[in-house]
């Protein structure tokens, strides 16, 4: 974990099924091409209950954030320190630095440099990284965002359709290779996400994408293209905890322990809060002192 925990937003929600959710069976987890992060498969534990995994509702997070960063985002599936962006920029400013180290004074004084140098290991990365890698994380980068898998609560209503596959020359049916797949016809799944050592603006994105959620924008499961997959996200708490020296600044509605102050909010009023937060603001990007952040 993080050298100091300073803060933390455990946000619980629902998500509550809008139209079919495709069901991949818990062996496709095992096929690579299952898992390229750009949707979310729901599949079934061994008492045959819908869960949506965590690993993938953030897959489908991060490719979200990534769409509205554009060329600001490295391309996390490239892990080859010459080619993303992320590692590549990490790796030239562990370069400069160990050269500036050398007292060499021929260097040029670098005014950005000079503040890197104070800054530990971790906090470097953090400072280099794209924006996407700073919430989501990355080879170098620990996660500020925790997902736990989301399970369905009991009524949930499982069906299966047959697909016939059909030859796209003849237009014939194939006799062989008619398939059925399951799909949660209804159901509500109990969703937990875990913000730490969060800056405000990282809050600001989740809440943005339950928003797209719920404009069915963000799909979950395959099939999106046939109205599958639409959710809404309801019953939203979010409970803030601040630690160490953000501890003694937490006072309107907090309730103080010995090791932290905590108070629980619904969505609108974390909303109202952050009315004047962008998360697209490079400014809020560029923050690496978590202490200095506005108190919720
Ligand atoms: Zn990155």
């Amino acid at each position: 974990m993080f050298k100091k925990l300073l803060n933390q937003a455990i946000v619980n929600f629902e998500l509550v099924t809008q139209s079919p959710l495709y069901i991949k069976q818990n062996t496709s987890l095992l096929d690579p091409t299952a898992f390229d992060g750009t949707y979310i498969s729901c599949y079934l534990d061994d008492q045959r209950i819908p869960i949506i995994p965590g690993t993938s509702m953030k897959g489908v997070f991060r490719s979200f954030f990534e769409k509205m960063l554009g060329e600001e985002a490295c391309d996390i599936l490239d892990t080859r320190q010459d080619s993303n962006k992320c590692l590549k920029t990490i790796k030239e400013y562990e370069e400069k630095l160990k050269s500036s180290n050398k007292k060499d004074k021929t260097n040029n004084f670098d005014e950005e440099l000079e503040k890197l140098k104070d800054f530990s290991r971790g906090k470097l990365n953090y400072y280099l990284s794209c924006p996407a890698c700073k919430v989501f994380g990355s080879q170098r980068l620990k996660s500020r965002m925790l997902f736990d898998d989301a399970k369905a609560k009991e009524g949930f209503k499982i069906s299966s359709r047959s697909s016939t596959p059909i030859d796209r020359i003849s237009g014939a049916a194939k006799e062989k290779g008619l398939n059925t797949f399951e799909y949660v016809d209804w159901g509500v799944f109990e969703a937990k996400v875990t913000l730490v050592n969060f800056f405000n603006w990282q809050l600001k994105l989740l809440l943005e994408i339950f928003e797209r959620i719920d404009e069915g924008i963000l799909t979950f499961g395959g099939y999106s293209s046939k109205g599958f997959g639409r959710m809404k996200v309801e019953n939203v708490t979010i409970k803030v905890r601040y630690y160490g020296e953000m501890k003694g600044k937490a006072k309107d509605g907090y309730s103080q322990n010995a090791l932290f102050a905590e108070r629980v909010f619904n969505n609108k009023e974390v909303k109202e809060k952050l009315q004047s937060i962008d998360f697209l603001d490079k400014n809020q990007w560029a923050k690496v002192e978590l202490k200095d952040e506005q108190i919720l």
